[in-house]
This record gives C-alpha cells, structure tokens and sequence, in this order.
C-alpha cells in the first residue's frame, strides 16, 4: 500500500510531501487510518541527527491517534472502527526478561522504534507523519472514546513518559515533585502529577508561562533564570522529572532534592551531562533515567487520562506547517504540544 507521508529526506534538511510503502496486513496486525500525530522533540532531534545518524528518509511520528480499517485474521483485541492509538515502538521480543516484565521498551533484543528502526521483515520502519500505518496488534493501544483524538495523541510518548517516573517514584500526596521544563512532556507531568495527588512545582527557564502552569495544576512555579530560586528551594523535593531537550548544570538541580530524593532524566539532550558525586553523597539522593514506558503502563495511562479528564494542550497544524512547528519548538514557542491533523496529507 502506497500512502502519503512527511518526511525528512537528509539530517538537518526540512521535512517533504513523499509517499511510502505500507506492508500488506499480516494476521497478527492491525491497519490505522491515522487521524492525528504529535511533534515530540525526539522526532526533531532524530531528523537533525542530535542521536547520530539516521537511514533517512526519515517519516517521524509516535505519538499516533486513528482508525482501525482492517484487521489480521488472528487479531481479537482490536477491531475495525475502534479508536486507538501507537506510541514510540512497534515490536519487541516478547521472550526476554524485560519483556516478560512488561518492559518492552527495555527488551534485550533491541525494541522496535516506530520510525528510523528495523521491523523485523527487516525494512526501516516508518512513523505517523502519515495517513495510515501497519503494526503489531500488540503494540496497539485502545485509546478511549471520552478523550478528544487530538489531545489524546501526544499521550502516547509525553503522557507515558512522564507517568512512568512518577508511579515508579511515588507521586501522590505528601510528596513535593518538581517538573523542570514546562513543554511537551513537561506539561504532562504536571497535569499528570497533579492528578496522583502530589505537590507540584513547574521549574522553568522564566516565568512567561506562570499562569498556564498554574491553570494545568502546578501548585509552585519557579524560574530558574533567577539564582535565587536554588536557594530558595534547597533540598525541598522527594523527586525532580528533568524533561529538558537541552543540558542542564544537573548538580544545581540535584541540590533541590530532600534526603533520599530522586532526579530522574527523560530529557535527552545530544550533549552529556555532568555530575559530582558530591551532589548525589550529601544527601543520599539518586540520578536516574526513565525511556517511555511498557504497553501495559501505557494502557493505565490511557484509562488514568479518561479517567481525570488529561489530554494535552495541542495546537493542531496542518501538515505543511510542520517545518515552522519545529522551529517554534526548538525555541521553546511551543504550548504545550503541535500535533499534525494528518487528513491533511491526504
Ligand atoms: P519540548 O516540548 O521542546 O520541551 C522542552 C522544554 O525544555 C522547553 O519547553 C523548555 O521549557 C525547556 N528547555 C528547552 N531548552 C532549554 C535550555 N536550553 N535550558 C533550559 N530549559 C530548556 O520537548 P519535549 O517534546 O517535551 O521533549 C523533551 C525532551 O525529552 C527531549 O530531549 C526529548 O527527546 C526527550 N524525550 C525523552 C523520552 C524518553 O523516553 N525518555 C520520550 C520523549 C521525549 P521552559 O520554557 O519551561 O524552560
Ligand atoms: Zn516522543
């Protein structure tokens, strides 16, 4: 099947109307008419090679929402016309350890990205930047009917990614988290954070989204321009979610935790990080990291999101808008997610 796409054709070149090869419906999969894909900063740092090189072209895309339109014979948990949705990968082993944990996303033998990785017919696969997609029903979510398509998209890689760490660290009430960069993911973990119950503090490069934070259910909101605000702060929070694209003098952050306390990094800069252990052994604190999240967390995170009424806050764009929407990105001009109505490739 031959569908339309945006794609990059080279590292740091703009995004192109093309048209890709979709693989014919295999028994165990599911074809998805795509409705809406969001812009996550790792699709621009993967189309600008941030993460080494690419087999470009390159169709970005995973935080996918749409229809299924037909299904492999052996398929029982989707059907056609249901609403779901495809985050950051595609396939795993489904044998190893991590699989068997519901870790998929860690699995030993190498997870499947949804784009710029190999499925396992060996052909690079493809992203949502498109007007349909092939995958695994496994890798398949049920998104549900009460969330808007659009601003449920972007749960799928900035909704799991953020709900991850901060059930594997506690979020709920009586405990004081922070959330550094209110963006794509940052405004997730603070809506998300908000909704588990915990005290929430938006730390941001200044304070021009103040009140938006608020409005999405920070209780504290801090800009981290003004020195003060590391001393104000010191050795306050039981746990910091780090969502920045870019490097961050970490060991000032780390100088906000509480005994005990844990900073842990989903931000993926292309530029290393640097720690003294100093910042870590003064209070017993940890530095951690944190990749999306296993299809079954990524199925509560759906319901908890239906549940508490989370989607994100889209500007939805056409598709020939997508090369400005990465630029507005790149300069933090972004509230808080661009998601591409991709009826319009069509
Ligand atoms: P985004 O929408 O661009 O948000 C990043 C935010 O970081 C910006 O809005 C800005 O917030 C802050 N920021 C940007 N540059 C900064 C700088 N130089 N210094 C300090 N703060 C800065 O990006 P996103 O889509 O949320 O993605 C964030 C990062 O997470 C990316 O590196 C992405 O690749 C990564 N990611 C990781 C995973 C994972 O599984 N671990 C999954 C998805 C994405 P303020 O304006 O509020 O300061
Ligand atoms: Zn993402």
């Amino acid at each position: 099947m031959r569908v339309n796409a945006y794609a990059a054709p080279a590292a740091g070149r703009p995004l192109a109307l093309t048209t890709i090869e979709r693989r014919d419906v295999g028994p165990n999969d599911v074809l998805i008419e795509i409705q809406y894909a969001g812009i996550c900063h790792s699709d621009i740092h993967t189309v600008n090679g941030d993460w080494g090189p690419q087999p470009f072209p390159v169709v970005p895309g995973h935080e996918i929402v749409g229809l299924v339109t037909e299904v492999g014979s052996a398929v029982t948990r989707h059907h056609v016309g249901d609403r779901v949705g495809v985050g950051c990968m595609v396939n795993s082993c489904g044998e190893c350890t991590n699989c068997r944990n519901g870790d998929e996303q860690y699995c030993l033998n190498g997870m499947v990205p949804t784009y710029a990785g190999t499925d396992r017919d060996g052909t690079t696969t493809q992203g949502g930047y498109s007007t349909h997609v092939v995958v695994d029903a496994d890798y398949v979510l049920s998104v549900p009917e009460s969330l808007d398509a659009a601003a449920a998209a972007p749960l799928l890689c900035a909704g799991i990614t953020t709900y991850a760490p901060l059930r594997r660290w506690g979020a709920g009430p009586g405990k004081k988290v922070a959330v550094v960069g209110l963006g794509g993911l940052g405004h997730m973990a603070v809506k998300i954070a908000h909704a588990l119950g915990a005290d929430v503090t938006v730390l941001s490069q200044s304070l021009k989204k103040q009140e938006d934070g608020l409005r999405l259910g920070a209780d504290h909101y801090h800009a981290t321009s003004d020195p003060d605000t590391f001393k104000q702060l010191a050795g306050r929070f039981d746990l910091i979610v780090n969502t920045v694209s870019a490097s961050i003098d970490l060991n000032a952050y780390l100088g906000l935790l509480a005994v005990d306390g844990t900073l842990v990094n989903v931000g993926a800069p292309a530029e290393p990080l640097s720690l003294h252990v100093m910042s870590l052994i003064g209070a017993r604190r940890s530095f951690a990291g944190s990749m999306i999240g296993g299809i079954a967390l990524t199925q509560e995170m759906l319901d908890f999101c239906a549940e508490h009424n989370i989607g994100a806050e889209v500007e939805v764009i056409s598709a020939d808008k997508v090369n400005e929407a990465y630029e507005r990105v790149l300069a933090s001009d972004v509230r808080y997610r661009f998601v591409i109505d991709t009826t319009t490739l069509a």
